[in-house]
């Protein structure tokens, strides 16, 4: 059994350790996911070449807005890595998640490449996404082979859409709502649709009302209820208490859920070697998300779940300094 150094310098016996083989450059994790307990990540695009720029956004703002669908990432290759990893895993995910760092529509072999994964494996497949392509008749052709789908759709009218998630110009909430709809008439996995509520944005009643009649009409299997709650994008980005959010599920009524990871429980994968690396790290220095996912080679993903965590737990924190977040470790007596 493989042993590490702990958080205060003590042999550490892992419950698990993947022999990963190095040099990945599109697949990370497996990370732990509330809602696909050990999911193994696939990133389809750049880093932050999306379709919007939330202001929530954990994973910095975007560099690339676009709605532009490129071969960012060849099939061939994701396929190539994927089945050298799942060779060298001990234990398989719960899930491949096609996600990463920005929206993963905007690759145009992205229905190639869940061919490829079915062709794998039997794992589960499931796709996040911000649902603003599903307008055109290819994307949501090229999803069908997925297990799940997990949109977000966080606001209904064009204002509070403007406000949050910052689109590129050409997109209107309307059509994405369309889409959505149409989306769900032709597609046959689970859909689970997911809303990121920020505090004094989209959070008034009407608003909420809106959105009800609309979840109406797009028939999801789920809905899932969420708020910011590692640093975003945007300072003014600010979180709903458990509170706030158990009073708009209640408008939402029985199909909603919150899956906040404050509601969480904790300890999932304690002690993970990526988890005391990063321990490690931000202990002797403080460090942003991306200092810690050049030093460990971990892709950011991976970096804000730890990290994530480790806040929840009190183990780190973080302070803003010139408009970037740093993370420490917190000194426990
Ligand atoms: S939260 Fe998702 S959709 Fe929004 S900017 Fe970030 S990657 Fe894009």
């Amino acid at each position: 059994m493989p042993k590490v150094r702990g958080e205060n310098g003590e042999k550490v016996v892992l419950i698990e350790m993947d022999k990963k083989p190095n040099n990945l450059k599109y697949i990370f994790g497996p990370v732990p996911s509330r809602r696909l307990g050990r999911s193994l990540g696939v990133d389809l695009v750049p880093y932050k070449t999306c379709t919007f720029d939330c202001i929530y956004c954990d994973i910095g703002k975007t560099t690339c807005k676009t709605t532009s669908r490129q071969s960012y990432v060849s099939p061939e290759e994701i396929k190539g890595e994927l089945e050298l990893y799942l060779s060298a895993l001990d234990k398989k995910p719960d899930y491949i998640t096609l996600s990463g760092s920005g929206e993963p529509t905007l690759n145009r072999g992205i229905g190639e490449i869940i061919h490829h994964i079915k062709e794998l494996t039997s794992i589960p497949l499931a796709v996040l996404t911000n649902g603003s392509l599903f307008s055109l008749e290819e994307v949501r052709e090229a999803l069908a082979g997925s297990d799940v789908v997990i949109p977000s759709l966080d606001a209904v009218s064009e204002v509070t859409f403007q406000c949050l998630n910052r689109p590129h110009p050409s997109l209107k909430i309307e059509d994405i709502i369309l889409g959505l709809i149409q989306f769900r008439k032709e597609y046959r996995g689970q859909i689970w649709l997911e809303v990121v509520f920020c505090r004094g944005v989209n959070d008034d009643k009407e608003e909420i009302e809106r959105l009800k009649g609309v979840i109406e009409r797009i028939h999801p299997d789920k809905v899932q209820l969420n708020t910011p709650i590692r640093p975003p994008a945007e300072e003014f980005a600010y979180p709903l208490t458990t509170h706030q959010l158990e009073e708009i599920r209640k408008q939402l009524g029985a199909q909603a859920e919150i899956i906040s990871e404050f509601t969480a429980p904790l300890g999932i994968e304690s002690n993970s070697i990526n988890e005391i690396e990063i321990l490690n790290l931000i202990k002797r220095r403080p460090c942003t998300t991306e200092d810690i996912s050049k030093a460990l080679g971990l892709h950011l993903d991976e970096v804000v779940k730890y990290l994530g965590k480790l806040v929840r737990e009190g183990r780190a924190h973080y302070r803003m300094h010139e408009h970037h977040c740093y993370y420490e470790g917190t000194l426990i007596h």
